[in-house]
């Protein structure tokens, strides 16, 4: 099969067609309309085996997760995904991966009706890099800059699992575990109603330190967190024993949870907000106009434990 017919067979069959998309795959670029009172929001994300995700991860979830990492960032700016392009380098023509690889991949973007629009195909070592594009109404995209003293902050679903899974390759751990290595769930829905109410927010993909500091930076504050507060799922801390489950929540990545301040007020409002919504929230500290990050504990005694870390540079 040469590259037309692949694309053909294979990226070019998604169920999702979209109105807006004028022109899709198959000519030199792809037409979108966009409408008016909205805001494009862009980002792109590579995964590179060995790096990413190990050598040996089924085809359909290196598919699901290539765009969920992506549709993570897009839910962090509370917009709703829409359309996506995917450059894909590979070391050969492997037609029963690629059909896995598209399996993965179009199930979690029909979830979310999002359009493969366009892309690329290359040989080469195994690296996915999608671009993903969404709409935010006009001025109502969450930043990570808007932070105030006195905020309370906030993360969903649970953190640590999928650091405890990545540390466990190849071992017989508990399925969920995995699965929130492998097949993390993007968190669209919560993202898009945090629109009218967050101050800041992120996606936690480099440990939840590492990605509430950059909430701290840009916002030019600091936060008290209270690690008794971290939300850790009763599969994790069946797993391990409560310290090393808190080094992960605090340390780990590739939870793909969102991280976002609200103001004081508007607790009650936030909980309104977020009934009904596919995943839980928990408060977790407060932030300060003192910069820094302090970890403490339930009767205030600061965090003596080891914080679980990773950095690519
Ligand atoms: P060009 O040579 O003009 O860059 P290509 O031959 O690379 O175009 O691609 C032909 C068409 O197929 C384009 O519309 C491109 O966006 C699309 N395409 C290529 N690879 C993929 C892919 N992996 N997934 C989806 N669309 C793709
Ligand atoms: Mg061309």
């Amino acid at each position: 099969m040469n590259e037309f017919s692949l694309i053909r067979h294979y990226f070019a069959t998604q169920t999702t067609q979209r109105s807006d998309v004028t022109l899709g795959i198959g000519d030199d670029g792809a037409i979108i309309d966009i409408p008016s009172g909205y805001q494009l929001v862009i980002t792109t994300d590579t995964l590179v085996a060995g790096v990413h995700f190990p050598v040996n991860t089924q085809p359909t979830d290196i598919g699901h997760k290539a765009l969920a990492v992506n549709l993570s960032d897009l839910a962090a700016m509370g917009a709703t995904p829409a359309w996506v392009t995917l450059a894909l380098t590979m070391p050969s023509a492997d037609r029963l991966w690629i059909g896995h690889f598209c399996t993965g991949l179009f199930r979690l973007a029909d979830a979310h009706q999002v359009a493969l629009i366009g892309g690329d195909l290359t040989r080469g070592p195994l690296s996915i890099t999608i671009q993903a594009m969404g709409l935010i109404p006009t001025n109502q995209a969450l930043k990570r800059s808007g932070a105030k003293p006195g905020d309370l902050i906030y993360v969903t679903g649970t953190l640590g699992d999928a650091g405890y899974a990545l540390n466990h390759l190849n071992k017989s751990i508990d399925v969920s575990l995995i699965e929130r290595l492998n097949k993390p769930a993007p968190r669209v829905e919560i993202g898009k109603k945090l629109r009218r109410i967050a101050t800041a927010a992120i996606d936690i993909s480099d440990g939840l330190c590492a990605d509430l500091s950059h909430i701290l930076a840009a916002s030019q504050v600091g936060a008290r967190v209270n690690v008794d507060l971290l939300p850790l799922s009763k599969e994790l801390l069946k797993a391990t024993d409560r310290a090393s489950a808190l080094s992960l929540a605090l340390g780990a990545g590739d939870d793909y949870e969102l991280c976002f301040t609200v103001s004081a007020d508007q607790q009650e409002n936030l909980a309104r907000l977020l009934t009904n919504t596919d995943c839980n929230h928990s408060y977790i500290g407060t932030i300060t106009a003192e910069p820094g990050l302090v970890l403490h504990y339930d009767n205030h005694s600061l965090f003596q434990g080891a914080i679980h870390g990773y950095q690519h540079f």
